[in-house]
């Protein structure tokens, strides 16, 4: 089965990317991390605002590709008011969907529309731009001082 850009920049795509969800600042003490990623010129900063063991609010800021900011916004749609565990949890999820290594239609289906970026896995270059968010994720979970870099 082959896949086309066409299908790579699906409509959700290029939604999220022409309407960013969640795309600002968030004030202290939500925490953040920078990330980068050299090869496509990809940068973003990820805020999350934890409350207890919840993800109470995410936002992210940056300049990038398009799937790397339709990534983002469709990350912080994803995690939003999931416990810290859970959004752990789907980060490694995402990770396996863009390196085609999510098995199973219950698995996929329990992604929802983050679904829309498995077809970056047949393009390795781009499987950086859409995971970029999601390590920055962890990083401003984990409340990591150093910047995160895909290389
Ligand atoms: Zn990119």
């Amino acid at each position: 089965m082959s896949r086309d850009l066409d299908d790579l920049y699906q409509s959700v795509i290029l939604d999220h990317n022409k309407t960013p969800r969640n795309f600002h600042e968030l004030p202290p003490p939500a925490s953040h991390a920078d990330g980068h990623n050299p090869l496509c010129g990809d940068r973003l900063t990820v805020w999350v605002d934890l409350e207890g063991d919840t993800v109470k609010d995410v936002a992210f800021l940056g300049n990038g590709c398009a799937i790397s900011k339709a990534s983002a916004s469709m990350m912080t749609a994803a995690v939003k008011g999931k416990s810290r565990a859970e959004a752990m949890a789907l980060a490694d999820e995402f990770q396996k969907l863009v390196t085609g290594k999510l098995e199973g239609a219950a698995e996929r289906k329990a992604l929802g529309k983050l679904q829309a970026l498995a077809g970056v896995s047949e393009y390795p270059v781009r499987v950086k731009c859409a995971s970029l968010a999601w390590h920055t994720l962890k990083a401003a979970i984990a409340g990591a001082a150093e910047p995160v870099s895909t290389e």
